[in-house]
């Protein structure tokens, strides 16, 4: 079996958080530079691994293994939300880091942009040919509205090509990353082979109603848009739980109200609904009776109701093979202290499953905490995961 360096592992963990130290955390946004910083240090530990380190135009950064055959791709980000964790992302990459070191034939890549602070998944999808170059072209940062163009040139990446990784080089992509959730810990595990990752479908409902006097409207002759959209929400909640999976969760997270005046009855209202399971025939379902809630309240609060699909993102079901290697190497390192877990967040395993055979590991979260600077996750298991990796890796090397 492999021997994996875990006190290696633990110190290359240690020493990425003191780029951009914040607090327990780090503060690492795209393009900073404690981004850049630390985008160099993984490619000297890379080439330190025997791996052949190159940055591309967004900053993906891909570690090559040198040898012959078909290798597995290990991987994440490691650029960070501000003033956040210090595991979440840099653990798939520092663990891609000691797999290698391990002799085991892995390429290690570590995806610009996973955050968000520019885009949707930038720097995965450029790798897997799935980033349109307008969509590119007209990236701007999701707060200042900073052109991407100016921060990569900031940055030094101006006029780097972009590297694309090649399928067939790959028996698949292997992810390691912190659960950002509590179910781990509620159950007392100490890892979560990830079954696949949530599809999530998001909606825009609008409803308009007449925009009138709240003194002078008799109730009678009413279209208060409120109204409607409360119902749309009520009426949810209420049937929802019938037609859905054990793990499907649904949200309302913004309403904008027109004109959002105390003495003026609401024209127009628009709500922001998303709903996630890791079943597309649940999806289907629910969109199905998303569609008779809202034509049943258009008709009842004599409002024009308008649902649209603003976007979807598919399930990405785990690869049932590399699924099983990780189920029996979590048994082999720790038996009965695993279970297996769908992911309700997003992660770069999502994109790359469109063209390659994925799986991923989860280590708990303690209290569940992520996206602040407090998050974090015991150091023994993270060595524990590291085991099941390259257990896991190994095996499917092998296949
Ligand atoms: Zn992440």
């Amino acid at each position: 079996m492999a021997e994996v360096d875990t006190a290696r592992f633990l110190a290359d963990l240690h020493a990425l958080r003191r780029i951009g130290a914040f607090r327990t955390g780090v503060h690492r946004p795209t393009y900073s530079p404690q981004d850049m910083e630390s985008r160099r240090w993984l490619m000297a530990r890379m080439e330190e691994v025997g791996l052949a380190p190159e940055m591309d135009g967004l900053g993906n950064v891909l570690g090559r293994h040198p040898g012959p055959g078909r290798k597995l791709l290990v991987g994440s980000h490691i650029e960070t939300q501000n003033e956040a964790g210090w595991l979440d992302g840099a653990l798939g990459v520092v663990a891609g880091l000691a797999l290698a070191r391990a002799g085991l034939a892995v390429d290690v890549a570590a995806f610009a942009d996973e955050e968000g602070h520019y885009g949707n998944m930038l720097g995965s999808r450029s790798m897997t040919g799935a980033l349109p170059a307008e969509e590119l072209a007209a990236a701007r940062h999701a707060v200042t509205g900073r052109p991407l163009a100016e921060a990569l040139a900031e940055a030094g990446l101006a006029g780097r090509p972009l590297l694309r990784l090649d399928p067939a080089r790959y028996r698949g992509f292997l992810e390691l990353h912190i659960e950002q959730g509590t179910q781990l810990e509620s159950a007392g595990m100490r890892s979560g082979v990830v079954t696949g990752i949530v599809g999530a479908r998001v909606f825009r409902i609008t409803a308009i109603g007449q925009q009138d006097h709240t003194g002078g409207t008799t109730m009678a002759e009413r279209k208060d848009a409120v109204v409607a959209a409360m119902r749309v929400l009520a009426l949810i909640d209420e049937r929802f739980p019938m037609h859905v999976g054990p793990r499907t969760v649904w949200t309302c997270g913004r309403i904008a109200i027109e004109p959002n005046q105390p003495h003026i009855i609401a024209g127009r209202a628009e709500m922001i609904f998303q709903f996630r399971d890791i079943d597309e025939a649940v999806l289907d379902r629910l969109s199905a009776l998303l569609a008779r809630i809202v034509q049943e309240v258009g008709r009842r609060d004599r409002c024009t109701l308008a649902l649209e699909e603003a976007s979807r993102s598919p399930a990405a079901p785990a690869d049932p093979a590399l699924h099983a290697a990780l189920r029996a190497a979590a048994e082999r390192h720790a038996p009965g202290a695993w279970m297996a877990m769908p992911s309700g967040a997003i992660h770069d395993a999502q994109v790359l499953a469109r063209v390659m055979p994925m799986a991923m590991l989860f280590t708990p979260s303690i209290g569940g905490i992520s996206h602040h600077w407090s998050e974090d996750t015991k150091e023994e298991d993270l060595a524990l995961a590291l085991r099941i990796l390259a257990d896991a890796a190994e095996q499917a090397l092998r296949e």
